[in-house]
C-alpha cells in the first residue's frame, strides 16, 4: 500500500517532534514515522540512574517548556520520557508506531519514496531524524578477550555487576556517569584515552547550551570561531560524579593496548583482570536508510548546508550533532535547526 503525504519525518524522538511542532505551526501536511512501539525515543533505552545534564527549563522542545521534576534539579530519563509522550499528545502529532523506515529512494522529479515495514510513504520532502542510539560505535582493540562485553546501550544498573571486576572505557559523559554508578557495586577499572576533563563544578549543561549559542552567532558574524562546548571539557561533573570523585573513587587509567582472555593489557606489560568490559564509546549517526540516495560523505556524515543535504535538496537531517545545527543533539538545541528545517521545506513545497 502507498500513502501519500508532503513529508515524511522519519524517527519521533525530541528532533523528530520538534520537526513536526514546527511543519504543523506553518500549516504542512506530514507524518512521523518511528520505529519505537512507545514515544520517547533514545531516552526509553538509557541506564536506570541516568539524569540530564540541564535543570527541566533548559531541556525543553519548542513551545512548551518541561515541567520540573519535583525533588531533583536535573530531571531523569524517566521524566524526560513523560515529557515527550506529552509533547507529541499537546501538538496532536501524527505520530506513527512502530514503523521502521527500511530505505529512502528517489522517484522521479517530484517524489522521494519511503519504504517501511507498514507499506511506502510517497512525499515532496523528508526530514531524517533518527539518532545515534541505534548504532553504538565500538574501536578496534587487537587481542580477544573471553569475559562479557557491552556498549553504553547494555547497560542498565550496578545491581548487574555486583562484585564483578568491570573495567569501563571512554572519557565522555557516558563513561564518567557510568563508572560512577559501578564504584560502590564492582571493582572498576575506569579507562581513558587522555586524562578526564571536568568542566567545572558549578556548570552545567545551561553552559554547554550557551557555549553552542556564542560560537554559531561567532560564525554568523563573521568572528573569530569561541571554539564552542569543546573548549569547556568533556565531562559535565553531574552530582553522582561529583561525590564518587570526592571520595576518591573515580580514578582514571590509560587506555590499554590489548585485550587479553581474562582481561586487558597496557603498553608496559601491566595488566588488569575483568569479568566485564563496558565500552562507553560513543556512537554514529544511524543513517543507513538513506543508503540508496548515495549521499555518504566523510565519518558517516552526509553533507549539508543547515540541515539539508547537499545533494539532495528535498531531504534534511536533523538532530545527529553540530553538523546538523549547534547543540541539535539535545533538547534545547534542537528547536531552531528543525524551525529552520521547516521553513525550508515549506519553501521547497511552495
Ligand atoms: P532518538 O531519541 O534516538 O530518537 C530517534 C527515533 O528514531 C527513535 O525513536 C528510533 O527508534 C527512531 N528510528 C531510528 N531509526 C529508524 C528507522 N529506520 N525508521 C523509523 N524510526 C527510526 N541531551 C540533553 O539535552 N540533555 C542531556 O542531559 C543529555 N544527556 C544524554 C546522555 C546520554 C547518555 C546520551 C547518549 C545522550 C544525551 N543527550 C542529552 C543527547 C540527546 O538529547 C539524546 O541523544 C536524544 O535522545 C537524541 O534525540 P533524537 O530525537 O535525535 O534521537
Amino acid at each position: 500500500m502507498t500513502s501519500y503525504t508532503d513529508v515524511v519525518v522519519i524517527g519521533g524522538g525530541q528532533a523528530g517532534l520538534a520537526a513536526g511542532y514546527h511543519l504543523r505551526r506553518l500549516g504542512v501536511d506530514f507524518v512521523v514515522l518511528d520505529a519505537q512501539s512507545t514515544p520517547g525515543g533514545a531516552w526509553q533505552q538509557t541506564w536506570d540512574s541516568l539524569h540530564l545534564f540541564s535543570p527541566a527549563s533548559y531541556s525543553s522542545l519548542p513551545g512548551w517548556l518541561m515541567p520540573a521534576q519535583a525533588g531533583e534539579t536535573y530531571p531523569d530519563a524517566a521524566h524526560v520520557v513523560t515529557y515527550l509522550s506529552e509533547y507529541e499528545k499537546r501538538y496532536e502529532l501524527p505520530v506513527q508506531r512502530p514503523v521502521r523506515v527500511g530505505g529512502v529512494h528517489r522517484d522521479g522529479q517530484a517524489h522521494l519514496r519511503v519504504e517501511t515495514d507498514a507499506g511506502s510513504w510517497r512525499a515532496r520532502a523528508v526530514i531524517s531524524a533518527t539518532g545515534t542510539w541505534w548504532r553504538p560505535f565500538l574501536p578496534t582493540v587487537p587481542g580477544r578477550f573471553d569475559g562479557r562485553q557491552l556498549h553504553t546501550i547494555d547497560y542498565r544498573s550496578p545491581r548487574d555487576f555486583a562484585g564483578q571486576r568491570v573495567v569501563v572505557v571512554g572519557g565522555g559523559n557516558s563513561g564518567a556517569q557510568i563508572a560512577a554508578d559501578l564504584a560502590y557495586d564492582a571493582d572498576l577499572t575506569w579507562v581513558t584515552q587522555r586524562p578526564p576533563r571536568y568542566l567545572a563544578d558549578d556548570i552545567d549543561g545551561r553552559a554547554l547550551f550557551d557555549a553552542a549559542t556564542a560560537r554559531r552567532r561567532a560564525l554568523e558574524e563573521g568572528r573569530p570561531d569561541t571554539g564552542g562546548v569543546a573548549s569547556l571539557g568533556d565531562i559535565v561533573a553531574v552530582p553522582p560524579v561529583r561525590e564518587v570523585r570526592g571520595r576518591g573513587l573515580l580514578k582514571a587509567s590509560p587506555m590499554f593496548n590489548r585485550l587479553v582472555p581474562d582481561g586487558i593489557q597496557w603498553a608496559d606489560g601491566s595488566a588488569a583482570q575483568a569479568d566485564a568490559i563496558i565500552w562507553c564509546t560513543g556512537f554514529r549517526p544511524a543513517l543507513s536508510h538513506l543508503a540508496p540516495l548515495g549521499l555518504r560523505g566523510t565519518r558517516g556524515h552526509i553533507p549539508t548546508d543547515g540541515t539539508r543535504a547537499l545533494g539532495e535538496p528535498r531531504l534534511h537531517l536533523l538532530g545527529y550533532g553540530d553538523w546538523t545545527g549547534p547543540a541539535s543533539a539535545t533538547l534545547i538545541g534542537v528547536g531552531r535547526p528543525a524551525r529552520d528545517a521547516a521553513r525550508e521545506i515549506r519553501a521547497l513545497l511552495a
